[in-house]
């Protein structure tokens, strides 16, 4: 604690994200990075970017990028939003929507909780507190499912990803939408985080031209290979655009730069390459899941680009170190009902394959 600190400050419990070491090459499993590099188009269009017009602001409406977006998914331009990651846009959407009292409620009504799983991303309790948005945790199944029926419930609103994480279990999208349904009649917002829906679950992008509570936020930095360069975008009707819009231009008019917005926008017309780069990868993903089932791991069923395991004669926190000691970083989370699992990025086959033969020395 600092005296210089306000109480707003104080009385945050910062996101810790996944270490990026720098003390030896590792074979980095723990932050869900793609392991494919993106795609030669891409980097060409990055390195023509990075020119004598860096020192012009970049366009504020990013239009190019969003024009992208909305033809590759069929939408209206009007329908996308785009950050500085995905992670942005969901800061500004519990800042836009959740936390307070719809202006249909009467003033003396209580503020509804924000309803999200009890296991999944860890971001979403930190935005919570930096915006002082109350919350509920809905427990998941003892499976990890998350059963849609306890989403059916009066509430401030609902944020969920989907596939979660960092179980990588995943709804049907008709489960979805019973919950955005149910919602809307409330006028509750539900926000669906779609970091890793392009590694084999189903969208729900395409219902927001039904659902004006509905909206998706998506990643250029799991499926698009572009972590680094930290670009995110949502589908929503025009109202929740708007509102992300207004505590954007209320914060910083430029979250995209110009190196940003033409990366981008070269991944996004160059799906060919992606698709082929993430086939592969669940390829790898399914084969290593069943190797690891070969080895006695319990491997919840993953449609994202990592696995959610234990191994019931190990300690997951015993394992994450042997591993650490090996040079393969896995995610380890120290938390109730999760503290014997470790979430495993999937990474190229040698990389697997070297995960899967120090595995099956250690059971
Ligand atoms: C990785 C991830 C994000 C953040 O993505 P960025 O675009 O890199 O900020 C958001 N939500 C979930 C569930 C994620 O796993």
């Amino acid at each position: 604690m600092s005296r210089f600190w306000n109480d707003r400050v104080r009385s945050l419990s910062p996101y810790v994200p996944g270490e990026q070491p720098k003390d030896k090459r590792y074979i980095k499993l723990n932050t869900n990075e793609n392991p494919y590099p993106p795609s030669p188009k891409t980097l060409e269009a990055i390195q023509r970017a990075a020119n004598g017009d860096l020192r012009l602001y970049p366009d504020p409406t990013a239009q190019g990028l969003r024009q992208v977006i909305a033809e590759r998914y069929g939408t209206s331009v009007d329908r996308v939003f785009v950050g500085n990651g995905s992670d942005e846009i969901l800061a500004f959407a519990f800042a836009a929507f959740f936390g307070s009292r719809r202006s249909s409620d009467a003033s003396d009504s209580p503020v509804l909780p924000l309803l999200f799983p009890d296991i999944t991303y860890s971001f979403y309790p930190v935005y919570a507190q930096l915006w002082k948005v109350p919350c509920q945790t809905v427990p998941l199944m003892d499976d990890f499912s998350l059963r849609f029926r306890d989403y059916l419930v009066p509430c401030g609103g609902v944020v969920f990803p989907n596939p979660n994480a960092p179980t990588g279990r995943a709804l049907d999208v008709e489960e979805v939408l019973s919950i955005v349904e149910y919602q809307e009649k409330r006028s509750t917002v539900v926000l669906v985080d779609e970091a890793y829906v392009d590694f084999g679950a189903q969208s729900a992008r395409s219902a927001v031209s039904r659902y004006a509570n509905l909206l998706t936020v998506h990643t250029l930095s799991k499926a698009s290979s572009l972590a680094g360069l930290r670009v995110g975008f949502a589908i929503g009707q025009e109202e929740l655009i708007e509102g992300l819009r207004r505590i954007r231009d209320s914060f910083n008019s430029y979250t995209l730069d110009r190196l940003a917005l033409a990366g981008a926008e070269a991944a996004l017309s160059d799906g060919a390459y992606y698709d082929e780069v993430n086939r592969r990868l669940v390829r790898t993903r399914d084969r290593s899941a069943e190797a690891l089932r070969r080895l006695g791991f319990i491997v919840v069923p993953s449609l994202a680009n990592f696995l959610f395991v234990r191994h019931p004669k190990r300690e997951g926190a015993e394992l994450f170190q042997i591993l650490r000691d090996r040079g393969i970083l896995v995610r380890y989370f120290k938390k109730e009902r999760i503290d014997q699992y470790l979430r495993i990025s999937v990474g190229t086959d040698e990389e697997m394959d070297t995960l899967l033969r120090v595995c099956e020395e250690l059971v």
